[in-house]
């Protein structure tokens, strides 16, 4: 390479950020961890050494704690109006706004999310998410129930902020729902600490940079890097933290929910899925079939709401199948930092051996591998997007979350009825998402009731809706987003006042 070669401005504060030594953000200055051990992070796409972040453990939790509590109890922000919470925010998504590209490029390179996806999903959401959150926070309000509001007295609900909160967030989505969890609890008025996935943190982390900048009083945020049974353990355990928002999978998800039994914290569980999407045979196939296999290798399959359990019509099962085969076999597949990849890698070794154990049991136990079902041979973690047939409701790959690049479809016949179809959509443990596929007002509506999910997308409907999200069954307690995100950080305060 010759010494003429322009980096971008983008690259160039990207290595620059990737060369600092990684500390923890507490009392709104970078400190350093109680322990010397560090943690290495590496470039799914190249399996290389990006960078190394500390590892926080139960001293540095205590400080973040006590430093959160500080600023909700004491301090500029619990005197500060709502109007001047909700600058903050704004200001902070015209900061990320500012930081675009540089943040796009070390989300690609820490979690191996496509250039692509990152400038049109994830950053933009995650300002999008942030402005929509600092509107709320100066419209959040009690009621007055009109009839105790009679001539021996006054009645009314105050929304108080609820403490401090401990949010707790995955390597899939790594800044956007960094931002999903800080701007909701900071316009409610909390006050937070943050502990991002050790696989990928360092949007989080350029996110303490961007806090500092913008003027958040110190304390307000606070970001501790570490292992989850240590770091994220401390913070579940730890009796200063009054909410915990865990997003993540079930497995941790239940055991978050017992240690925060301790202090009876409020807890919101965004975790695991098995989404099933259903086409009725009157489908816009085209449709139908772009969204399906965008649903397929979308982040790698690595997200909590992938449609990966797929039933169709017989009438309409081999032309979608095919289309969505066509366009799998098409698919570019490379890193994740160049423009004209589509997918990008698995985020671990260890999850891409867990990816193709499942490909490999299924074809196993007799499924048909109809696309894909490799793991490609090249540096990082890279697997093709696989759809698989003749699988059957109880096979392991059928009912748990994968978190790759398959998907398992199977056909409904002519004569079943929506309660039949919905039975075997409704046959998880999981109950995140559905999706239907019917030009049918009266099946789509029908079939959106009968769906044991929290959200159920009708023809590819949502986009800029700020609906609230979140699962039944296993797949998590509460919602986020919208209103109701913002609310789950609240209490509600009954005062009845005698005359
Ligand atoms: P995970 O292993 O459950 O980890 C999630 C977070 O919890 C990480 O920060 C992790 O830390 C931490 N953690 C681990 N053990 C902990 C403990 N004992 N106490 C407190 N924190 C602990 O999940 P993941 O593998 O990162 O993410 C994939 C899962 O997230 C999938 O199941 C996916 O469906 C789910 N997800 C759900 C949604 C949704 O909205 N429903 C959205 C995205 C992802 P370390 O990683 O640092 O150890
Ligand atoms: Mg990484």
């Amino acid at each position: 390479m010759s010494a003429a070669i322009k980096i971008s401005d983008a690259e160039k504060q990207v290595n620059e950020f990737l060369e600092r030594t990684h500390q923890l953000f507490i009392g709104g200055k970078w400190v350093t961890a109680a322990s010397a051990e560090t943690i290495d992070v590496e470039n799914p796409s190249t399996g290389q050494f990006l960078t190394r972040i500390a590892a926080g453990n139960a001293v540095d939790i205590d400080r973040a704690v006590a430093s959160a509590r500080n600023a909700f109890t004491s301090g500029p922000w619990q005197k500060m109006p709502a109007s001047q919470r909700s600058l903050l925010l704004y200001r902070l998504a015209d900061a990320i706004e500012s930081n675009f590209e540089a943040i796009v490029l070390l989300e690609s390179l820490d979690m191996g999310l496509p250039v692509t996806v990152g400038r049109h999903v994830d950053i933009p959401k995650a300002i999008e998410w942030l402005r929509y959150y600092a509107g709320w926070a100066n419209k959040i309000s009690g009621e007055t129930p009109l009839a105790s509001s009679g001539v021996t007295g006054f009645s009314f609900t105050l929304r108080e902020p609820i403490g401090v909160a401990g949010l707790i967030t995955p390597w899939n989505a790594v800044f956007l729902m960094a931002v999903n969890k800080i701007a909701p609890a900071l316009a409610a008025g909390c006050t937070c600490v943050l502990k991002p996935a050790e696989l990928a943190p360092m949007t989080a982390l350029f996110l303490g940079d961007l806090i500092a900048q913008v003027g958040f009083p110190e304390g307000v945020v606070n970001i501790v890097t570490g292992l989850g049974p240590v770091a994220g353990q401390a913070l579940v355990d730890h009796p200063g933290v009054n909410k915990i928002s865990f997003t993540g999978s079930t497995r941790v998800g239940k055991s978050i929910l017992q240690s925060a039994a301790g202090n009876l914290k409020r807890v919101t569980l965004e975790l695991g899925g098995k989404s099933p999407i259903v086409v009725f045979a009157d489908a816009d196939l085209e449709k139908a079939a772009k969204a399906i296999s965008g649903e397929l290798f979308f982040k790698t399959g690595q997200y909590c709401a992938a449609g990966t359990r797929l039933f169709v019509h017989t009438k309409v099962f081999d032309p979608l199948v095919e289309k969505i085969v066509t366009r799998a076999r098409t698919l570019k597949i490379g890193p994740s930092a160049l423009s004209d990849s589509e997918m990008g890698p698995i985020i671990s070794q260890k999850q891409l051996d867990r990816v193709m154990g499942y490909i490999d049991g299924a074809r196993a136990q007799g499924a048909t591998v109809v696309t894909g079902g490799g793991r490609i041979a090249r540096e990082g973690y890279f697997v093709e997007a696989t759809v698989l047939t003749n699988t059957r409701a109880d096979m392991s790959v059928r009912q748990d979350e994968i978190f790759g690049p398959v998907i398992c479809v199977d056909r409904f016949e002519d004569g079943d009825d929506l309660d039949k179809i919905a039975s075997r959509a409704n046959d998880s443990i999981y109950g995140l998402a559905a999706k239907i596929w019917t030009r049918d007002l009266g099946t789509a509506h029908q079939m959106a009731r009968k769906l044991h999910t929290g959200s159920v997308i009708v023809n590819g409907g949502g986009g800029e809706s700020p609906l609230p999200f979140g699962g039944v069954k296993m797949s998590g307690m509460g919602r986020e987003n919208g209103l109701e995100g913002v609310l789950s950080y609240t209490e509600l305060k009954s005062v009845a006042m005698g005359f």
